[in-house]
């Protein structure tokens, strides 16, 4: 594969060039040349070849001609127009990087509950998905709870933190967490009493706030990171309905309105609205009510697209909306746009392709240390398993995270036998996967910006990567954030002053 992309806009030819992570303006004749150059043509026969095979390409830049050829060989000698090496790709996790990862957990996420007072119609447990075990109406026990957060003090006794006062989470999550409450005051005191001192733990939960009223002053007390489930006024919040098929609007926003009221300071510093989008909202309107209401700049999520019930795919179409399109019909884009500044689609794209592609940006302290030569990147965009988080579900089944289906947990909890990952099987189990992907990985040009997970690949035993990427796609791709950089230069400023990318 060639380190050197050409691309143009409507406005600039460029380069971009995987070896030094650079993007440079390219004259015409760079292209030409560096054809010329795989054809094996020596330096000293360019000019007399182009004059010869492309006679008025030659006429028009005869003048430039040796400035821009000198050029051309300086870069060659600084390690541009170089081939990228065959094997790009890690392939293989190691049992040590699970390890490492679950020394440094910054998220605990408990599945309090699989019960829910509402019964909303896009639920990820409900009738448009099928890739998740039946509820059955389980409480996670207190027991398999605290044997989850023994096995996490016992590592940090052995491995203690790296950093001093690292930030971790331990998080909530349902079914309604609040169902539960009893299950939630114990880890939370467990927590406040077992954590290592060098660990600033901090709480969170996501809530459809029907129970608010009454556990508010926990939450408030504990200083809880409260994420309220609410799609806008009573029209777009009608997805979101009870047992009986009653909108919940009428009973949470009185509740809303009550912590705001009694805890204007935690609900200022700490409650923060999610709305998902659909065919009965739209980014703009849920924007007007909630900061109207509360003022607030929710956070906008659409309809996850994975593991969706064969029988329902019409359905889940009709109600599925794509936040682009509907941001381009908001009667106040530019407004509704810088509200929702971090949310929107093109900016996320943009942050990654600046993150990813430019010499700019360091992810990690590390990367102060590695030369600015083209580093193996691990194949897939799957994470090294337990880094970001550990996903307990109200079963006792582990998982990396919560939004992958249920089909493969890497462990699960009991009360007599505590935690238990096996990591070996683990990183089989990886590595299998990543051994049917790593040639394609290899020759594909998103490799830096991959963020395909394993656990969403229709079928992971035969693994097919729809999002493959070949040099005419990664030409269209460079192009399309060239020109909105040309565009909105902007939008880069803000990004770098606002957005932080994990
Ligand atoms: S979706 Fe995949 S890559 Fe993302 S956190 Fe979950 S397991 Fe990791
Ligand atoms: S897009 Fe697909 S083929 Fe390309 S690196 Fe990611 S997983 Fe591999």
């Amino acid at each position: 594969m060639e380190a050197t992309v050409f691309f143009n806009t409507p406005q600039h030819s460029y380069l971009f060039d995987a070896s030094n992570k650079a993007f440079l303006y390219a004259h015409p004749l760079w292209k030409v040349f560096k054809t010329l150059e795989d054809q094996e043509v020596s330096a000293e026969d360019w000019e007399e070849r182009i004059k010869s095979s492309a006679p008025e390409l030659y006429e028009q830049y005869q003048v430039d001609f040796p400035y821009y050829m000198k050029k051309f060989l300086f870069l060659k000698e600084q390690g541009f127009f170089q081939k990228l090496p065959v094997e790009r790709v890690i392939s293989e996790l190691k049992s040590e990087q699970v390890d490492s990862a679950l020394n440094d957990i910054h998220q605990i996420v408990f599945e309090v509950t699989n019960r829910c007072n509402l019964s909303c119609k896009y639920c990820g447990y409900g009738e448009l998905y099928s890739n998740y075990d039946i509820r059955e109406g389980v409480d996670l026990s207190v027991a398999k709870g605290k044997k989850v957060l023994d096995y996490f003090i016992a590592r940090w006794k052995q491995h203690p933190p790296r950093s001093y006062k690292r930030e971790m989470f331990v998080s909530f999550y349902g079914g309604e967490p609040l169902l539960n409450m009893s299950f939630i005051k114990e880890m939370v005191a467990y927590v406040e009493q077992y954590f290592p001192k060098e660990i600033n733990f901090q709480f969170s939960m996501t809530s459809n706030c029907v129970l608010l009223q009454k556990n508010m002053d926990f939450l408030a007390e504990k200083n809880f990171h409260l994420l309220i489930s609410l799609d806008g006024d009573e029209q777009a919040q009608s997805y979101r309905v009870n047992h009986a098929g009653i909108n919940s609007f009428a009973l949470i926003i009185p509740q809303i309105k009550a912590l705001k009221e009694n805890y204007p300071d935690y609900f200022r510093e700490r409650v923060q609205f999610n709305a998902v989008i659909h065919n009965r909202n739209t980014p703009e309107g849920v924007l007007d009510f909630v900061m109207r209401e509360f003022d607030k700049t929710p956070r906008i999520s659409e309809l996850n697209d994975s593991g969706i019930n064969p029988e329902k795919v019409d359905e889940f179409f009709k109600t599925f909306q794509n936040i682009s399109v509907s941001l381009e019909k908001a009667k106040h884009r530019e407004r509704t746009e810088q509200a929702y500044f971090i949310e929107l689609p093109k900016v996320r794209g943009l942050g990654i392709f600046t993150t990813r592609y430019t010499d700019n940006y360091l992810r990690t302290y590390d990367e102060f240390f590695l030369s600015t030569n083209y580093q193996r990147l691990y194949s897939t965009g799957t994470c090294i398993p337990f880094s970001k988080k550990t996903f307990v579900t109200s079963t006792g089944k582990i998982y990396p995270c919560e939004r992958i289906g249920e089909d493969i947990p890497l462990g699960s909890v009991d009360e007599t036998n505590g935690l238990q990952i096996d990591r070996e099987s683990i990183v089989a189990f990886y590595n299998t996967f990543l051994s049917k992907i790593t040639d394609l990985c290899n020759r594909c040009y998103r490799l830096s910006s991959c963020s395909s997970c394993m656990f969403y690949f229709k079928d992971i035993q035969h693994p097919v990567c729809e999002d493959y990427l070949n040099r005419n796609g990664f030409e269209q791709y460079l192009s399309d954030y060239m020109q909105l950089l040309e565009n909105e230069p902007h939008l880069q400023a803000r990004i770098r002053e606002e957005v932080t990318f994990s």
